[in-house]
This record gives C-alpha cells, structure tokens and sequence, in this order.
C-alpha cells in the first residue's frame, strides 16, 4: 500500500498530513475517460485487508490529517463496509488524527451517511469529483456519469456534518486553453456556494485511457501550468491545486525549463493562499498566450 506524509493546511496552519490509498476493490463506475485508478485497485481485497493495511499506516506514521483514499469511493459499501468504516474513525480518533479527508461519488451520500458521519467522533471532509458544473462537459467530455445537481443535492446533505471539498478538472479532453479556463471560472463561481474548499485538479494523462488515445494521436494537450496560475491568481475563495506530474510530458507543463518554479509556487499558494508566491518568469508564457487563440471546434456546442 501506498502511504506518504506531506504538508496540508488545516484551520489555516500548515501540519502534516498522512496520504494513504487503501487497496479496496476499486470505483464502482469506473469509466471516466481520464482515470485509470481502477488499475491501482485490488479485485481481491476483503475488508479484514483493507483495514489491515489502514493500521499498518496510521501505527507507523503519526500526522495531525488522514487523507484516505481508495481509488474510488469511501462511502461505497462495495469498497470499504460500514464497519469497517467505523473502525478506522475510532482508530484515527485514537491515534490523534484531528481530521480525516476522504473522496466519494454523491450517489453514495445519503441519510444512512450523514447519520454516520455524525457518530463518527471526528471531523471528516469529503471531497467529490465535479470536475465542471457544466452538465454538457461533464458527461460528453468526461463521462461522469452525474449531475451538477446530484452534487448539490449530496452537499446540501453533507455540509451539515462535514466539510465538502469539490474537485474541478483543468482542461477535459476537446476543449481548448481558453475553453477550460473559461469552464472552470464559471465552474468556481457555480461551485463555491456548495462547497467549503475547491480543489483544482491538473489534468494528467493515465494510461489506457481515451484521453491517452488522443494524447497519443497529437489531439490533445496537458494544461499550461500558466493556466493554473492564472485560476489561483483570480481566485476569491479557498482554492487548492496538487500539480500531480506537473512539469513532465504527460502531467500539466509549461516549456519544461520553468516548470519546477511554477510547480513549486502553485504548492506555495495551496498552503498560504498567498498570491504574492507567484513570481517566477519564462519567455513561454508568450506562447501559452497564443495558445489560448487557438481556434475552438467545439465551442457553439459547449458553451451555447
Ligand atoms: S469516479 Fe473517480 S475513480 Fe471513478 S472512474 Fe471517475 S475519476 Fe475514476
Ligand atoms: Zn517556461
């Protein structure tokens, strides 16, 4: 199992943070075009397992958050059952976690959850894969398989007994730089009165994915790290943004030579919030600036 501690911000102080991914069974939708977490899942992993390796984590590394994650959803009883659930909030509990952070899709919020949450003893987030509040994006671009509104519904449920953190996508396969930025203001601005925290996610190209189908083809680009920027510049709520394989081919990037500053001052920003981190400079960004002109083939279709 993986499991790694890093830096978070929690109540507005930095503090450390264990990241583990439990080997569950792995997303029950699992046909999104981007991920290909399900290849990180264990097909054969039985609860005692999972909860196994949950222990092994949080007894050999002490942090102040648990980020747990499942290569799909926490809350679904296929993944990880109800007690064992509950055996890892008494544990973290135990062990001095003040909060924990888990991901789920919202079809699997509902009465029995919240109830759930409430009894849990510790303070849980919740983070939910959005990606857009576009519905039309959402389910042509990226398959999702639900709605901006099932979202809201699961965060009106939640909010009451967690924090609700929702993931937005930078660039969805067909659109172009200026589209997804585009898409991802509006996103922000549709988003923030349903959720607590935002976090931006970069998009980065699995393997044996459409999106690498077209990655491969020369039809599609990972975002400029410059866009991302820009998002977190403009920014008036609590944003985040882990560039995960920021700086490499596949992962979002600028020219390659800039790259490690702009990653490092986007981790900057997600811990302080601080815009003024945002200093570097690199003669790429008059090419990220042509970029966004590029002609769009879909855009009377998305955004119409
Ligand atoms: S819901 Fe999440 S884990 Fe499941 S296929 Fe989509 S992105 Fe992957
Ligand atoms: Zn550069």
């Amino acid at each position: 199992m993986k499991a790694w501690i890093e830096k978070e911000r929690l109540d507005g102080e930095v503090v450390d943070c264990l990241t583990l991914i439990l080997p569950t069974r792995g997303c029950s939708w699992d046909s999104c075009y981007m991920c290909s977490y399900t290849s990180d899942s264990d097909r054969s992993a039985d609860q005692e397992k999972v909860y196994s390796e949950f222990l092994n984590a949080v007894e050999k590394k002490h942090a102040d958050i648990a980020k747990i994650f499942t290569s799909g959803s926490f809350f679904d009883d296929r993944e990880v059952e109800r007690s064992t659930r509950e055996k890892i909030y008494r544990k973290a509990k135990k062990r001095g976690f003040r909060k924990i952070v888990v991901e789920s899709r919202p079809e699997f919020i509902n009465e029995r959850t919240v109830e759930e949450i409430a009894n849990s003893g510790i303070e849980i987030e919740v983070g939910m894969g959005l990606e857009t509040s576009s519905d039309t994006v959402r389910e042509h671009l990226i398959n999702k398989g639900f709605t901006f509104q099932d979202f809201k519904n699961a965060s009106r449920m939640l909010r009451g007994v967690a924090r609700v953190k929702a993931y937005l996508l930078l660039k969805p396969p067909f659109l172009t730089e200026k589209e997804a930025l585009k898409d991802v203001f509006k996103s922000i601005e549709d988003v923030k009165g349903h959720a607590d925290l935002i976090s931006l996610n970069l998009m980065t190209v699995h393997s044996k994915t459409p999106v690498e189908g077209l990655y491969r083809r020369g039809l599609y680009r990972p975002p400029w790290l410059w866009s991302a920027v820009e998002v977190l510049k403009r920014a008036d709520v609590e944003l985040i943004c882990d560039p995960v394989a920021g700086g490499k081919r596949r992962g979002p990037h600028n020219c390659f030579r800039c790259d490690a500053d702009v990653v490092r001052e986007i981790k900057a920003f997600s811990l302080t919030q601080d815009k003024s981190v945002f200093s570097t400079e690199c003669d790429c960004i008059e090419r990220w600036k042509l970029a966004l002109r590029a002609e769009s083939l879909t855009e009377s279709f998305i955004f119409s």
